[in-house]
C-alpha cells in the first residue's frame, strides 16, 4: 500500500500512510493531527456507507470532498462539541443523508440540534489558537540542538522551580510576546547519561500574563490553555517542533 491522498485543498491536506495512518493538516495554520484507530475507521465506515447508496469514492466527487471537510473539522476539535457530534451523535448513515440530500445545510442543522453553532465556533477557535502571536523570530522553528543563547526568549519571571519540573514567564527578546516557558525532566534510574528533559514554550494572551505576574499560585483553571493551543517543544533529544493542539 503506498501513501494515498484523499484531499488536497486551500484548506486542508489528508494523507494515509505507508501503514494505514491517517493524517489532517489545516494548511493555514500548519496543524497536523493524525486521526486516532476509532477516528479513522468511524471514517471508512461512513465511505463504506456512501458506497453502499451507490456512490463511487472518487477524488473529487462533491459527497466524498464534504464528508472529508467535515471529518477533518472535527478531527480538529479534539474532543469538543463538534468531535463528540460527529463521531459520536450522528450515525454513518445520517452522514451521509446530509450530503447527498439536496438540502444540504437544513440537514446539517437538524443533525446537530441543541448544539449551537456560534458557540460551537467560539470553542474550535479557542482550541486551534490563533497564531497571530508573537513575531517572525518566536515563531520560528529553531533548529536542532540550537542553545537557549539561540532562542528568542528571555525570562522574566521565575513562577516555580524545583530540580524536575520549573516554570517561568518568559518574552520574546524582539516583539515582546508574553510565554509560559516550562520544563520538566524525568529521572534516568539507571544512572547512565544525563535525565532527560523537555522545554515547552506556550503564548500567552496579555490577560493570561497579567494573572500569572500577579504572583498568584497557578491553578489548573488558569492553566488550562495548555495542550489546546500551539505551543513549541523541545524534546530530550534537543529537537524543536511545534507541537498541535490536543484535548
Ligand atoms: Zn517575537
Amino acid at each position: 500500500m503506498i501513501a494515498r491522498v484523499f484531499l488536497d485543498n486551500d484548506m486542508w491536506l489528508i494523507v494515509s500512510g505507508l501503514f494505514g495512518g491517517l493524517k489532517v493538516t489545516l494548511k493555514p495554520r500548519n496543524i497536523t493531527i493524525k486521526a486516532s484507530r476509532f477516528e479513522r475507521s468511524h471514517l471508512y465506515n461512513i465511505l463504506d456507507e456512501l458506497k453502499n447508496r451507490g456512490h463511487r469514492i472518487k477524488q473529487d466527487s462533491a459527497e466524498l470532498t464534504s464528508i472529508l471537510v467535515m471529518f477533518s473539522e472535527a478531527l480538529l476539535g479534539r474532543g469538543d462539541a463538534r468531535w463528540q457530534t460527529f463521531f459520536h451523535v450522528m450515525s454513518c448513515e445520517s452522514v451521509v443523508d446530509s450530503v447527498i440530500n439536496e438540502n444540504i445545510q437544513q440537514q446539517k442543522i437538524n443533525i446537530q440540534t441543541g448544539l449551537h453553532l456560534a458557540n460551537l465556533d467560539a470553542e474550535f477557535k479557542e482550541k486551534v489558537f490563533v497564531d497571530n502571536y508573537g513575531c517572525s523570530k518566536c515563531r520560528k522553528l529553531p533548529d536542532a540542538g540550537a542553545g537557549y543563547n539561540d532562542l528568542s526568549f528571555r525570562k522574566v519571571k521565575t513562577l516555580y522551580d524545583t530540580s524536575h519540573e520549573s516554570s517561568w514567564l518568559s518574552e520574546c527578546k524582539y516583539c515582546k510576546q508574553h510565554f509560559l516557558e516550562r520544563f520538566r525532566d524525568r529521572i534516568d534510574w539507571t544512572g547512565q547519561g544525563k535525565d532527560p528533559m523537555w522545554m515547552y514554550w506556550t503564548p500567552l494572551t496579555p490577560e493570561e500574563f497579567e494573572l500569572m505576574n500577579k504572583g498568584e499560585e497557578l491553578t489548573g483553571d488558569m492553566l488550562s490553555f495548555i495542550g489546546k493551543r500551539t505551543y513549541l517543544e523541545c524534546d530530550s533529544e534537543d529537537k524543536y517542533s511545534w507541537k498541535s493542539p490536543k484535548e
